[in-house]
């Protein structure tokens, strides 16, 4: 039976990415060797780093504008706190707009003065906060563009006149927006981008070299610039995976056209969670995320049903995460517009069956 996998991570990847990825296991690049047992300082690896760091700017229209990127270990777990140890000298100002942002804070807290300019945290993050204030004296800003876990997503960034940090974790590569208005954006891989095991960290170098504290060599940005992003050894394979998505993002048409695909996906999602009386959205609607919709069942009886009709339709991943319950339909750049067409009847299925 076809599969239609709604998971929020590990993602689904598209189809050909992964026959690609297999056959680079067996024999990579007709080499007689697998990907997973040559050397990431061969032509043939090295070739792929560049490339997938090439395919990363160029997607983001970043090229020539003084950013790296750089592939990097930790997950974006570990960005929470390398961030800090290299940017934050004094002051910086984050918002907090879900269990990601609260991470991202108390890491923070470890190197300096953290303050909260925005948080939606009393309210079960169910929105984003608006009209954020940033004072001019902090370091930079922090935010979280989708909140995973609650299903919303910056619609409109806060204009300042300090560096921004964006958490893209879940949405990178999914919308179009000024991308240079960040100096850092990170992204782990295996939300929209590839499989668990790297993390994308797009770097402006001028923002870096302004903190006063030694900073351990693996955790400082300017040493994986300087050895591009091959200062050890890199994780092979997911970045392998990851140049896979993005060149099949790019022959697509790049950001541009999947942006239109995700937003029919949404809306078609949305708009039967609105219409469909046994369903309600967990987030505030103007502030909805195009990649996590978060709903639940009005009626917690009929979940077994539902849980029952999903599983039979080949539905995987639908699961609201533990901390939030419910449901959550994560739309991911991989996923088709059929998948999420084959849920939706589904739920109205269920409307007419209860
Ligand atoms: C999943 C997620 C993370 C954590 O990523 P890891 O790679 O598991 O450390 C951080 N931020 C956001 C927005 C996420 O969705």
């Amino acid at each position: 039976m076809k599969k239609h996998n709604f998971s929020a991570g590990p993602c689904i990847l598209p189809k050909e990415v992964l026959d690609k990825a297999a056959q680079s296991v067996v024999n990579f690049n007709d080499s007689g060797l697998s990907l997973l047992e040559i050397s990431h300082r061969s032509k043939d690896f090295v070739a792929v780093m560049d490339q997938a760091q090439e395919l990363a700017l160029s997607l983001l229209n970043l090229e020539r504008k003084g950013y790296k990127a750089l592939f990097l270990h930790g997950g974006a777990s570990l960005e929470f706190l390398m961030v800090a140890y290299n940017l934050l000298e004094t002051k910086a100002a984050y918002i907090n707009t879900g269990t990601w942002s609260d991470k991202a804070i108390k890491e923070a807290k470890a190197f300096g003065e953290v303050i909260e300019v925005g948080s939606s945290k009393s309210e079960g993050y169910k929105y984003i906060p608006k009209n954020i204030e940033v004072p001019a004296d902090v370091d930079y800003l922090h935010l979280t563009s989708n909140n995973t876990i609650y299903g919303t997503q910056f619609q409109q960034f806060p204009k300042v006149n300090v560096p921004m940090v964006c958490d893209m974790s879940s949405d990178i590569f999914s919308r179009t927006m000024d991308f240079s208005a960040f100096d850092l954006i990170y992204a782990g891989a295996q939300k929209n981008m590839g499989p668990a095991g790297t993390t994308l960290v797009v770097v402006k170098e001028s923002i870096l070299g302004k903190v006063s504290r030694h900073i351990p060599e693996m955790l400082n940005y300017q040493t994986h610039i300087d050895k591009g992003s091959m200062f050890n050894t890199p994780a092979v394979f997911p970045v392998y995976v990851s140049m896979l998505t993005m060149s099949w993002l790019k022959e697509l048409g790049g950001i541009a056209a999947i942006e239109k695909i995700n937003r029919k996906k949404a809306r078609l999602l949305y708009s039967e969670i609105d219409l469909n009386p046994l369903f309600t959205g967990y987030a505030n609607k103007e502030d909805r995320s195009y990649m996590n919709a978060t709903f639940t069942l009005s009626d917690p009886a009929l979940e077994t049903r539902f849980n029952e009709m999903c599983v039979a339709g080949g539905i995987n991943g639908l699961n609201g995460h533990r901390s939030v319950g419910g449901y959550r339909a994560s739309m991911y750049n991989a996923l088709s517009l059929e998948s999420v067409g084959v849920l939706v009847d589904i739920m109205s299925d269920l409307e007419r069956k209860a």
